[in-house]
């Protein structure tokens, strides 16, 4: 055998094109070089768009835009993908919640890759949407960061989308955060949110939140940041690791390391209940429970 990628001693070859490969999907059990790691994000993207309709002819999309490596790899993954729909306008909306040696540095990656993807940039805040910072309302230490910054931050949004005259907004969420948000929703037993279908959420103000991201697991968005240069490395939110979600978190990572296929399985499994209860015919409105669908981070 000649030496080269897949030779021993040297490092696999991709599957598709024999370069070195430097992902391996443990699933399929298939090896990417760097291009095709890119290749098939971008496909994988196109493709949840279409199979979900989650982008309307003519719309103006605000993508929510914290700086960090989800929603970045989003603006640009949008950034290209969007000119092939014709005429729909991308605008990125960052929202300032107040959290101070966090927020600053987020928001300055914010503003560059904004500049950097030739999108209009527009930052909210809670002072000015809710009156104070997050840092202000949970000083007294009664009230949970992530839950009380989960409603404010789609408050901001959904304020800041509105006065921008945008039809969609458009977040990070990857697969990783959804499969989390399922499993949240059972141990809430939050049978609405659970039967909720995938990769678009109702706002109730008339604009549409989609998930054009929600098939890409978190290792390969980052991947793709990396492999793109638009990776940072970013100070973590100090509040973050306190909500249910850390926990839910390591338990289905070590699920997925033990049975990969894991977070793949749990999305399509509720997908599947979804679209029972939708062909059921159920109502929310009928349910006996209460509760709803909460943000990546409550
Ligand atoms: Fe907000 Fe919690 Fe996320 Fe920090 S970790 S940004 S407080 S939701």
């Amino acid at each position: 055998m000649e030496a080269g990628p897949g030779a021993p001693g040297e490092p696999p070859a991709c599957d598709l094109c024999g370069q070195a490969a430097v992902f391996l999907d443990r699933f399929s059990q298939r090896h990417l070089c760097g291009d095709h790691v890119l290749l098939d994000v971008e496909d994988r993207v196109r493709c949840t768009i279409q199979e979900y309709h989650l982008i309307r002819p003519g719309e103006r999309l605000a993508v929510a835009l914290s700086g960090g490596k989800d929603s970045t790899a989003l603006l640009h993954l949008l950034s290209k993908i969007v000119p092939e729909m014709g005429d729909v306008t991308l605008t990125a909306i960052t929202v300032d919640e107040g959290i101070a040696g966090y927020r600053e540095a987020t928001i300055r990656v914010a503003r560059e890759m904004a500049t950097r993807f030739g999108v209009e940039h527009h930052l909210v805040s809670f002072r000015g949407i809710s009156g104070a910072t997050l840092d202000d309302m949970v000083a007294d230490g009664r009230s949970h960061p992530c839950s009380l910054c989960g409603i404010h931050r789609r408050r901001a949004l959904l304020c800041a989308a509105a006065g921008l005259g945008a039809t969609a907004i458009a977040t990070g969420h990857n697969l990783d955060d959804e499969a989390q948000t399922i499993v949240m929703n059972c141990l809430r037993g939050d049978l609405p949110g659970f039967t909720r279908p995938p990769a678009k959420d109702p706002t109730g103000a008339g604009i549409r939140r989609i998930k054009p991201l929600f098939r890409v697991p978190e290792k390969e968005v980052a991947l793709y940041g990396m492999l793109t240069g638009i990776f940072h490395d970013l100070p973590e939110c100090p509040y973050a690791g306190t909500a249910l979600r850390s926990e839910v978190r390591r338990m289905i990572d070590r699920l997925e390391y033990l049975h990969p296929g894991t977070l793949e399985r749990i999305v399509r499994g509720q997908e599947d209940v979804a679209s029972l209860w939708g062909r059921l015919g159920a109502s929310e409105t009928s349910l006996p429970l209460t509760g709803g669908r909460k943000d990546r981070d409550s």
